[in-house]
């Protein structure tokens, strides 16, 4: 590697991580400043939805192609180029499992399935991806220029009340689990849904304690307001949020009310912004439900129209979507939400948790994540420091989860624990 060419060919791809157009109105001195800002920060996402396409459409992360219907340039958010030009380091592969399977049972074989997925991208672009579980891992993927592939659970049925399925999911690398989706389950109550167990049941209580215990992050995305604060109560590590936004800003059960933003400060976990529009913004929230409802009977049709084709139906209902436009807040939205957490709790629990591909449309100047750098242009355009963007792009989330690594490590060494670490 000592030919010259071949060092400038390798400066050139590194540079090439933020190749994005400038945004119209922007100015070329901060935009070119922000780039270079943040090429050099570590970047971690809570949350990217990509395993269920792997699973389901045969979905390729080199070439955005559906494989099994030989489709060509879908409008995914993810894929390895995209990668490169966002400058994310540690990405979390959502391990979504749906509360239909509280129903059909076969929550832990999805899992399963997704979890081997995430791990054969990794085994199939050596290159360019690896897998981590380990907030020191993520440095060093900085250092090597590779992005880390991290897991997270999303909906805690998935153990099937099991702390042994629990303990067995870390071992394979889930590093977080979010306690609920959108249904309400055996042992946790979710934002949207029926209060069973006022907040966490006993035995939810006891599933953050083993968490804890095992060093995986308690993710309080989807759960109601008394499960983030039953949580608050129990754990002993820092939590998350891997991908909600601020309630005051948009009141949407998805987000997070300011007490709770407050009583996180003092935990020392982070809440990483969810980019999703409806979530963001209000009057974007409002524009869409009334859309959906008022498009409930032709998308129906659709849907017993294209039965057996699932792909033709996606293609019917976004072009049904198109025809039928809604105001969608732009880009600049996120940052209106950092600048309230930043307020209300102060700077050090703020994060990113963009939802790529688990949503249907991003904030208006965003295609997929190498749209990324648009935030790190806003906040510094509003005048933010490098030190706090830092923070926000990659180090809270670093902090929080070495922090919870330790509170493990430390109850390992109490004598509290009877596992024996697998990762160090
Ligand atoms: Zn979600």
């Amino acid at each position: 590697m000592k030919n010259p060419i071949i060092l400038l060919l390798i400066a050139a791809t590194t540079v090439s991580i933020t190749a994005q157009t400038m945004p119209r109105d922007a100015d070329p001195r901060v935009w070119q400043r922000a780039l270079s800002i943040h090429r050099r920060a570590i970047i971690v996402d809570g949350h990217n939805d990509i395993p269920s396409p792997l699973v389901d459409d045969d979905f390729d992360l080199a070439t955005n192609n559906v494989g099994k219907n030989h489709r060509d340039g879908d409008p995914f958010h993810t894929d390895l180029n995209r990668f490169k030009q966002s400058g994310i380091t540690g990405e979390f592969f959502s391990i979504y499992v749906s509360g239909a399977t509280l129903k059909t049972g076969g929550a832990m074989r999805r899992a399963m399935d997704l979890i081997d997925a995430s791990y054969r991208e990794a085994e199939r672009h050596p290159r360019q991806l690896m897998m981590c579980t380990t907030a020191t891992d993520i440095r060093r993927a900085k250092r090597l220029n590779k992005v880390c592939v991290l897991m997270g659970i999303e909906g805690g049925y998935a153990i099937e009340n099991s702390l042994y399925a629990l303990r067995d999911f870390y071992r394979l690398g889930i590093r977080y689990m979010t306690l609920t989706h959108n249904v309400t389950h055996d042992w946790a109550d979710a934002h949207r849904d029926e209060a069973k167990n006022n907040g966490l049941s006993d035995f939810g209580k006891e599933v953050v304690r083993e968490m804890n215990r095992l060093g995986m992050l308690v993710d309080i995305s989807h759960v109601s307001v008394k499960v983030m604060n039953d949580v608050l109560d129990v754990s002993s590590a820092p939590i998350i949020a891997s991908h909600s936004s601020a309630r005051a800003i948009n009141d949407h059960t998805r987000n997070v009310p300011d007490d709770v933003l407050k009583r996180v400060a003092k935990n020392g976990g982070v809440i990483m912004i969810n980019f999703y529009p409806s979530f963001l913004d209000e009057r974007t929230s409002k524009e869409e439900n009334e859309r959906s409802t008022r498009l409930r009977p032709q998308i129906e049709a659709l849907r017993k129209q294209f039965e057996k084709d699932p792909q033709g139906f996606n293609d019917a209902e976004r072009k049904l979507m198109a025809a039928n436009p809604i105001y969608v807040a732009d880009y600049k939205r996120i940052v209106d939400h950092i600048d309230h957490m930043k307020k209300v709790a102060g700077i050090d629990i703020v994060g990113l948790g963009s939802d790529y591909d688990g949503v249907p449309f991003l904030p208006a100047g965003m295609n997929g994540m190498e749209d990324l750098p648009l935030v790190t242009y806003e906040m510094l355009r509003r005048g933010y420091t490098e030190q706090e963007i830092r923070k926000v792009l990659g180090e809270n989330f670093l902090r929080a989860f070495a922090k919870a690594e330790q509170v493990a490590g430390n109850r390992q060494v109490s004598g509290q624990g009877s596992l024996k670490r697998i990762d160090r």
